[in-house]
């Protein structure tokens, strides 16, 4: 348990001992009231204590709300706590698979494709024309004027830069 959590602990003992000492005077007030309520039908009198039963009914309330906090929290820290690496590993899933596939799209794209220098279209491989724009997909070194694909950086033939 760290600090945290010990704090947390203490805060849920407080609220269900306010609870409990807002809940119990509270039922009491409500018996008697009720109980002024159907003694008095017996006699001739007024319900002198039925009063009390609208008085319990906010102490009922409050130590009704200070209880479910004291025992609502410690409900919720074990579900998420169970839940959270559940939610985790799907979370983690769905997105290592959408890695994945955009992945292997992009690289797909890359290698199985020339993208055109002047429109950007992406050609197939051994295209020798932009299927776009018409522009040529080849690269003709300046040095020794071999035919090099268009995205090639260096010449085939001779290595010297070409990008
Ligand atoms: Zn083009
Ligand atoms: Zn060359």
């Amino acid at each position: 348990m760290d600090k945290h959590e010990l704090e947390q602990a203490k805060k849920r003992k407080l609220f269900r001992k306010l609870g409990v000492a807002f809940l119990i005077p509270g039922i009491i007030m409500m018996a008697i009231g009720m109980g002024s309520f159907f003694i008095s039908f017996g006699s001739f009198e007024s319900p002198k204590y039925f009063f009390l039963t609208f008085v319990s009914m906010p102490f009922i309330f409050v130590g009704a709300v200070f209880l479910s906090l004291g025992y609502m929290k410690s409900y919720a820290s074990y579900t998420s706590n169970e839940l959270r690496p559940i939610a985790k590993d799907n979370i983690n899933y769905i997105v290592d698979g959408t890695k994945e596939s955009i992945g292997s799209l992009i690289s797909e794209t890359k290698s199985e494709k020339i993208k055109c220098s002047n429109c950007g279209e992406y050609n197939d491989k051994d295209a020798k024309f932009c299927d776009n724009c018409g522009k040529t997909l080849i690269k003709i070194c300046r040095y020794c004027h071999e035919d090099n694909d268009g995205n090639a950086k260096f010449c085939k033939n001779c290595g010297k830069d070409i990008s």
